[in-house]
């Protein structure tokens, strides 16, 4: 299942900077929700794996118009957040390893017990 929050997108584009703050506070609202639910519901838990990513950052500050734009190579569009719990992977860790989206395509593939032909390496810091 993928579940997209198009609110930070959309109101950082509109540049009304407290929508868009809100609209990431709702989001990460939701998603604890969803993490609560997994972890005490009997079918899902310890069975679930769930990864919250972005699709790409916004400009810094004093960038091409800041956060409410985004599509370049600057420190502020490159970084992502990305974060996976589930039964195959690490508790706690902080990888500091340069990763790109693309590595998420692999990485999923091997949780659903497939292989793609794609030269991007797995995350594999991440498993157990
Ligand atoms: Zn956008
Ligand atoms: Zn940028």
């Amino acid at each position: 299942m993928l579940l997209h929050f198009r609110g930070p997108d959309a109101y950082g584009h509109s540049g009304d900077w407290n929508k868009y703050v809100n609209s990431i506070a709702v989001a990460d609202s939701l998603l604890f929700e969803l993490c609560n639910f997994i972890d005490t519901n009997d079918f899902y838990s310890g069975k679930t794996t769930l990864i919250m990513t972005n699709d790409h950052g916004r400009h810094l500050d004093n960038i091409a118009g800041g956060f409410s734009e985004h599509g370049d190579q600057c420190v502020g569009c490159s970084h992502l957040n990305f974060y996976a719990t589930g039964p195959d992977f690490k508790e706690g860790v902080i990888s500091s390893k340069k990763r790109e989206q693309t590595n998420i395509l692999p990485t999923v593939a091997e949780l659903l017990g497939f292989q793609i032909d794609d030269s991007k390496e797995i995350m594999w810091e991440l498993f157990k």
